[in-house]
């Protein structure tokens, strides 16, 4: 037997998540049973859990859209019980049973090996949030942006994403400024590498299509007017990886930028993104990230407080990332 967070929809529509006992038959069929270590909580798992947001395609459902254990049973070649591996996307925990629990079955196809040297609490500190944060990196990257380029401004700066980029960012020698809505979190938006802070209320809401040509590159995890807004002071021939929509899901910007000043928008998605540029990711986040600094942007919870954290994190008042320790 063993815990897991488990979502049920009651007649009215509403999401109901509570904590249940499950048995190793409650999983549905999978070509991997993985033990889960540790999962984390991320935007999408609070939308799922809260039922703010039509995330769950079917119910019921575990949430969790990625986890990190061991490899307990294996109909696939590729893996082995005893191995260490990394699971995000693929529609986990929206439309396949999730990381929120103490086992989860999966498809070969989609597990990544853990990187040597990473542990399952690192990798999941990292996360959905910051492989995606990589993932932004390397659309900048495609699309040429050197260190040396200028600014480069991340949205949502204390989010997941958002404080992972920086540290990525600031680690390769690009100069970040953050924009954020707590500037009370500065020192620790500077440690991680920020050289600069703006207050986000100046990005948020309707601005020109043209603005001053600020930055060189920009990656948004908030979407809406903020990135209507960093669109319209990139600087030319800048590029803007967009990956999130904290603010909302609405563009309402011009082409102004993109015609003008050929401004790039790259968008970056994680759920659906190819194996090869998966494991890219996870190899560089290991190399890339000091331990140290994941710890430092980390807590750790059981799954019951996960619960409890869900709509603080909707209500953009959770610094970083959380892990949940399956187990605790
Ligand atoms: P978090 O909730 O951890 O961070 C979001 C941050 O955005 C907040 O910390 C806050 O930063 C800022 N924010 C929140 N509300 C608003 C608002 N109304 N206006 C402006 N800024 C706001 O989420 P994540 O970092 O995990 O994810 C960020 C976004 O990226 C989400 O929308 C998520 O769905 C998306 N995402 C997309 C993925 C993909 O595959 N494309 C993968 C992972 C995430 P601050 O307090 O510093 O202002």
């Amino acid at each position: 037997m063993f815990p897991a967070l488990y979502l049920t929809r009651a007649e009215s529509g509403a999401t109901e998540a509570a904590l249940r006992t499950l048995s190793p038959d409650d999983l549905p069929e999978g070509e991997v049973l993985v033990r889960v270590s540790h999962s984390t909580l991320n935007y999408k798992d609070a939308l799922a859990i809260t039922g703010k947001s039509p995330v769950v395609r079917s119910f019921p459902m575990v949430p969790g859209i990625d986890f990190a254990g061991t490899v307990e049973r294996s109909a696939d070649a590729r893996f082995a019980p005893g191995d260490a591996v990394v699971l995000n996307g693929w529609g986990t925990g929206e439309t396949r049973w999730g990381g929120l629990a103490g086992y989860a079955t999966t498809r070969a196809d989609w597990l990544v090996p853990l990187p040597a040297g990473m542990s399952a609490q690192q990798a999941m500190s990292i996360g959905t949030a910051g492989y995606t944060a990589m993932l932004c990196v390397m659309a900048l990257e495609a699309h040429g942006v050197q260190p040396d380029a200028g600014p480069v401004l991340v949205t949502g700066a204390n989010g997941g994403v958002g404080s992972i980029a920086i540290a990525l960012l600031a680690r390769l020698g690009y100069t970040v400024t953050a924009s954020t809505g707590r500037p009370e979190e500065a020192e620790h938006l500077h440690a991680l590498g920020a050289s600069a802070i703006i207050d986000r209320t100046a990005l948020g809401s309707p601005g020109k299509p043209l603005q001053k040509e600020n930055w060189a590159a920009a990656i948004d995890a908030v979407g809406s007017h903020t990135l209507a807004n960093v669109l319209a002071s990139t600087r030319y021939g800048g590029v803007v990886a967009a990956c999130g929509l904290a603010q909302g899901m609405d563009l309402p910007a011009s082409v102004a930028p993109f015609i003008l000043r050929g401004v790039t928008l790259a968008g970056v998605d994680s759920v659906y993104a190819p194996l090869a540029r998966r494991r890219i990711a996870w190899q560089r986040l290991a190399a890339e990230l000091p331990a140290e600094l994941i710890a430092r942007n980390t807590r750790v919870v059981g799954l019951a407080e996960a619960l409890a954290l869900a709509p603080e994190l909707l209500a953009g008042r959770v610094r970083g990332r959380v892990v949940v320790d399956v187990n605790r």
